[in-house]
């Protein structure tokens, strides 16, 4: 597999995939612009090689109609501020208005295509589509992490129909990260899981538990953990399906002499509400028609000792509903403590990601992942649809 850096650019036209799926306000102004600041260092190369670049991208789920509250017209201005340089928005991603546009390229120039999503085909993976995206391009470039765990057309289909194919800077940086944590940890590792639900992280877990030195779980997902060691946990989140497996995931840890952490003591409310009363208890003592909304003081103490001499650290899901302040210290002193730690820290992309911006910790956290459900799929030891048709691009041209 290649990289942008490895390959002629000059005079090409670059065909570059992104994940500008940014949030947007009420008015449609971005609210958060990390992702396009993120493909910033390979379209600053590509420019710099004097490549034409076109960029493509998805933005929210227009489920295959023209939007127009989801054009990319915000991100294609943002990103000219950015760059300082003029990007194009053209109304459209494939067509004759498309490669017009094109054709008037002259090397060091960039031009956005409209939102991917406005044609059924790019979520269908159609061919058609792929092959008239593919058509663009004399090299396809593929930095889309965030959509790396998804097979569409422009990030997988495509793959078939250009001559080149290589990665970009970001997409590069994700899966070395990814890969130095899990292949070659320096250790202790230890991994956070949280969020609510087993479901969505039982193969992520199942995965580190081969891998980690220590285990911590919070957040809704240790419930189903707690109940399977007996614990009474009233009204909390669990899924009754899945306490078997989470008994076998205690078990197996023993065996393997992984440690295994969960909570000691609970935030617990009626209701996940902003205005409900709260009660700190044990983990014993959780009331019947209560629920456990956060980590308790005993269990965020334990938890930071787990870190006090970890080397790595991947961190995958909140400890509590930390969207409402009354739930949200376990979260927030994880990030604290995982920022203070002197090891090599990942944080996994989604609601993690928005803890650790919002304590203001980010710079102190080694690699904050762009893609949430995709690095779940690094933690679950998946190779990433996209990465697989990239490989088998480069196979086919040796
Ligand atoms: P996930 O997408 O699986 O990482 O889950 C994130 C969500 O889990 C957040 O929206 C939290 O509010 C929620 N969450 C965390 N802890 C709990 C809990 N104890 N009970 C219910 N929901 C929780």
């Amino acid at each position: 597999m290649k990289f942008i850096d490895e390959i002629n650019i000059k005079n090409k036209r670059l065909l570059c995939r992104f994940d500008y799926n940014v949030p947007m306000d009420e008015n449609q102004s971005i609210v958060d612009d990390r992702r396009i600041r993120a493909s910033l260092p390979t379209i600053n190369y590509a420019l710099d090689e004097g490549a034409k670049v076109i960029i493509m991208s998805h933005l929210g789920r227009p489920k295959g109609k023209v939007v127009p509250s989801l054009s990319l017209a915000p991100v294609a201005k943002r990103l000219s501020r950015l760059l300082g340089k003029e990007v194009q928005l053209i109304s459209d991603c494939v067509g004759d208005k498309v490669e017009k546009a094109i054709e008037k390229m002259t090397p060091g120039c960039v031009i956005m295509l409209e939102n991917l999503r406005f044609y059924k085909g790019e979520t269908q993976n159609e061919e058609a589509f792929a092959r008239k995206l593919g058509n663009l391009a004399d090299i396809y470039i593929d930095d889309a992490f965030g959509n790396a765990h998804r097979s569409h057309a422009s990030n997988v289909g495509i793959t078939k129909f250009v001559k080149e194919c290589a990665m970009g800077f970001l997409m590069k940086r994700e899966l070395n990260y990814f890969k130095g944590a899990l292949e070659n940890p320096v250790r202790p590792f230890v991994a956070i899981i949280g969020g609510s639900k087993v479901s969505d992280k039982l193969e992520a877990l199942g995965n580190l538990l081969g891998k980690v030195d220590k285990m911590v779980i919070g957040g809704g997902m240790a419930f189903t953990f707690l109940k399977a060691q007996g614990y009474e946990i009233g009204k909390s989140i669990f899924e009754e399906n899945l306490v078997d497996g989470a008994r076998r995931n205690i078990e197996r840890a023993r065996e393997s002499g992984v440690k295994l952490y969960l909570p000691v003591d609970c935030v617990i409310a009626e209701a996940i509400d902003p205005k409900a009363v709260t009660k700190i208890v044990p983990i014993q003592e959780i009331d019947p028609n209560w629920m456990g909304l956060d980590i308790g003081p005993a269990t965020i103490a334990l938890f930071r000792e787990v870190l006090n001499d970890a080397k790595t650290v991947v961190w995958n899901g909140p400890m509590g509903v930390f969207e409402i302040d009354a739930f949200s210290r376990g979260t927030y002193a994880m990030v604290h403590a995982i920022a203070a730690s002197h090891a090599l820290t990942i944080v996994g992309g989604g609601d993690t990601d928005v803890a650790v911006h919002r304590t203001g910790e980010s710079d102190s956290i080694t690699y904050i992942s762009t893609g949430g459900g995709a690095s779940l799929e690094l933690l679950e030891g998946k190779t990433l649809p996209a990465i697989r048709a990239l490989e088998e691009c480069e196979e086919q041209r040796v």
